[in-house]
């Protein structure tokens, strides 16, 4: 888990560029986010994306941040993990809600060309790692890790995970079984 986002291991948070907050103008690592920071502005229009601090993305209201794709299977993925029973009703909902919030408030690093699909495992969003470090490296993992999108070989055939840019692969790891897995979209 990352220590500056839950979802982003610090290993890559730790290497965001240096530059003036837009927000508070603290010369910071900057993170990008979508999110509407106008405060007359109340519409947050997709690709309105900001480069904030930790800091400012930490306390900004929620409300003022794009909501993301994904929290949509946020209840679908704890009512999972947590069938009926095993969860009282206001954890339950305590649970989902910080799962959102601490989503809402991560930044769009993972290159999702096709759309945002962040793996989830566990009744938990997983934790971005970054992308493989040579081809070589991506080759590989394509055959020894879970393709998020479903089964390699059933998808891709014969094709070996050699992107147009390393990039497009994102490697995942769940934060509670440590399953690895990463996602591929392609330009
Ligand atoms: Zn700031
Ligand atoms: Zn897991």
């Amino acid at each position: 888990m990352g220590s500056l986002f839950r979802y982003i291991s610090d290993a890559i948070a730790t290497t965001a560029r240096m530059g003036s907050c837009v927000l508070c103008n603290s010369e910071s690592q900057l993170f990008p986010i979508e999110c509407a920071i106008d405060t007359d502005e109340w519409t947050i229009e997709s690709d309105y994306s900001e480069n904030l601090c930790t800091e400012c993305i930490r306390r900004t209201p929620l409300r003022r941040f794009l909501v993301r794709p994904g929290e949509r299977i946020v209840q679908q993925f704890v009512n999972q993990q947590f069938p009926r029973g095993t969860l009282a009703p206001d954890e339950r909902v305590g649970k989902m809600v910080s799962i959102c919030d601490e989503y809402r408030r991560t930044p769009t690093f993972p290159l999702f060309l096709q759309g945002e699909d962040w793996p989830h495992c566990c009744g938990d969003f997983c934790e971005y790692l970054g992308f493989p470090e040579s081809y070589e490296r991506s080759i590989q993992l394509g055959r020894e890790m879970q393709c998020w999108e479903g089964d390699f070989d059933e998808l891709y055939g014969d094709i070996t995970l050699e992107p147009e840019s390393l990039h497009e692969v994102c490697i995942f790891r769940c934060l509670t079984c440590d399953a690895r897995m990463f996602t591929w979209q392609c330009t």
